[in-house]
């Protein structure tokens, strides 16, 4: 069978869904690589070093595919073009590609969305928002000692002492704890505030100091935090404000699955923050931890510069594409029928693809499947 990459086109997507070194794991299950012409030029990949690891480029790629790896969701008119029986799999934001979604399932593609993986131990390898998240939160700390116009470290010369940079962090999940380790590396001082109960003693063990707001935590289902009520969300502003009032630089990762970002600081907030502070808000394209920040853009709210997230792991798209590279293939894997089954027969590798259908990997991140939408919340999205 063949195994399709496609050259992305959405906008400001530098990011490939293969990469040479990984190639050899797809030919070693058996199948064969078809890589579009360029889909590695943002990531600074060449259609040569494709070859050279075993792949053909050919702009008719897709052509005969029985699964097409993509980072962002296919464009639609190639969809509508996609013979029944193929597959896809890319991130799927199916909510808010209902269009989509209702093309794939009425051409019979069935498709996977990476951001469905379960999060549990077996799938950890194959988990993209976690891959994406550790480049993003790297991505929010180098920023941030980017713009901060002074030492994010203590500095004891001849000359005499210069004073580490304070940096808080909103949110330690995958994104922010990496954030937090990368700033502790640069030898700030860093504070972390999250509302999970676990977070305190992630924080404390990347060298951090967990703040504690004295608040009930909210755990909800998976491990994930729970939507805060608008009670609760205000008293955790107030008393957030002296911790943010004295940061140099703010690095935000909140954020509720499903839900918008949960807003935790007030322009009021980031106006306390001292002449040639930084504000860096991973999370302002999916609504903002931070009022007033905007996506792509560094925009200036009292004597802070608030840099806005925009597509970030795209912003390192050589690592960020060998991670999720290696999600795909561990995917892939886990959906290539086995040497010694029917299919295989002569026990060498298959190279076809044949997801089970009772794997919970399988089923919980498959969006549309033999001509239905799978995934419930967005087959009810579409009633
Ligand atoms: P996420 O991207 O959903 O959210 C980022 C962080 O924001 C979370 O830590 C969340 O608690 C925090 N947050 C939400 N509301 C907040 C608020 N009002 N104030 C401060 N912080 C707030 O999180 P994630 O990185 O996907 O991780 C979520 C959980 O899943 C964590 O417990 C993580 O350890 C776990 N996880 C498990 C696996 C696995 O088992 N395979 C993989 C990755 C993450």
């Amino acid at each position: 069978m063949k195994i399709a990459v496609t050259r992305e086109t959405r906008d400001a997507e530098a990011r490939v869904a293969m990469v040479p070194e990984l190639v050899g794991k797809l030919t070693g299950l058996g199948y064969d690589v078809a890589v579009e012409p360029g889909a590695g030029a943002h990531a600074l990949i060449s259609d040569e070093e494709y070859v050279a690891a075993g792949a053909t480029v050919a702009d008719n790629a897709l052509r005969g595919a029985a699964l097409v790896l993509s980072v962002q969701p296919l464009p639609l008119e190639v969809v509508r073009g996609l013979p029944a029986g193929t597959t896809t799999i890319s991130f799927l934001p199916s909510h808010q590609e209902l269009e989509l979604v209702a093309a794939l399932r009425d051409n019979g593609v069935t498709s996977f969305a990476v951001e469905l993986v379960p999060r549990i131990s077996r799938a950890q390898s194959m988990d993209a928002l976690s891959s994406q998240a550790l480049v993003s939160g790297y991505r929010c700390a180098v920023v941030a000692a980017g713009m901060l116009r002074r030492f994010f470290p203590l500095n004891m010369t001849a000359a005499g002492t210069v004073q580490p940079a304070t940096v808080v962090v909103l949110g330690a999940g995958v994104a922010g704890l990496q954030a937090i380790a990368t700033a502790k590396r640069l030898g700030a001082v860093v504070h972390a505030y999250d509302v999970r109960a676990a977070a305190a003693e992630e924080i404390a063990s990347m060298g951090a100091k967990p703040i504690d707001l004295k608040l009930e935590t909210l755990e909800g289902a998976g491990g994930y935090a729970r939507e805060m009520t608008e009670d609760r969300a205000a008293r955790q502003r107030e008393l957030l404000t002296p911790y943010i009032a004295a940061a140099d630089a703010l690095i935000t990762t909140a954020a509720v699955p499903g839900r918008t970002a949960p807003m935790l600081v007030t322009r009021e907030m980031v106006e306390q923050m001292s002449p040639g502070s930084v504000v860096v808000d991973l999370a302002a394209e999916t609504g903002g931890n931070v009022e007033g920040s905007v996506p792509g853009e560094v925009v200036r709210i009292g004597n802070a510069s608030v840099w806005g997230g925009r597509n970030v792991p795209s912003q390192m798209p050589g690592p960020a594409s060998r991670l999720y590279a290696q999600n795909l293939v561990n995917l892939v894997t886990l959906m290539t029928a086995e040497p010694d089954g029917d299919e295989g027969g002569d026990g060498g590798p298959t190279g076809l693809l044949a997801p089970d259908f009772e794997d919970e990997i399988v089923i919980g991140s498959c969006v549309t499947h033999a001509g239905e939408v799978r995934h419930a919340p967005t087959r009810e999205a579409m009633e």
